[in-house]
């Protein structure tokens, strides 16, 4: 399983990354970020698949995937 690390405050809440997980492990936040934006966090029960097209896809760089 890898790990997925999103910075929250650079996120700008666009959910591009929510569509394009295969997993679907990828959530809207209910709370906000410095910014004032809601963000997406990964949810803990989920299983990342490694995939990278999150990461890929995101147009901000703000997320790092480690296997
Ligand atoms: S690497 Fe793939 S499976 Fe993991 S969170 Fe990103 S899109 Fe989803
Ligand atoms: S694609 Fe990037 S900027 Fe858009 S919601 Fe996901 S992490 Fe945030």
């Amino acid at each position: 399983m890898a790990k997925v690390v999103i910075d929250r405050d650079k996120c700008k809440g666009c959910f591009l990354c929510v569509s394009f997980c295969p997993k679907g492990i990828i959530k809207k936040s209910a709370r906000l970020n410095k910014k004032g934006l809601n963000f997406v966090e990964v949810d803990p029960k989920g299983s990342c698949a490694g995939c990278l097209q999150c990461a890929v896809i995101c147009p901000d760089c703000c997320i790092e995937i480690y296997k």
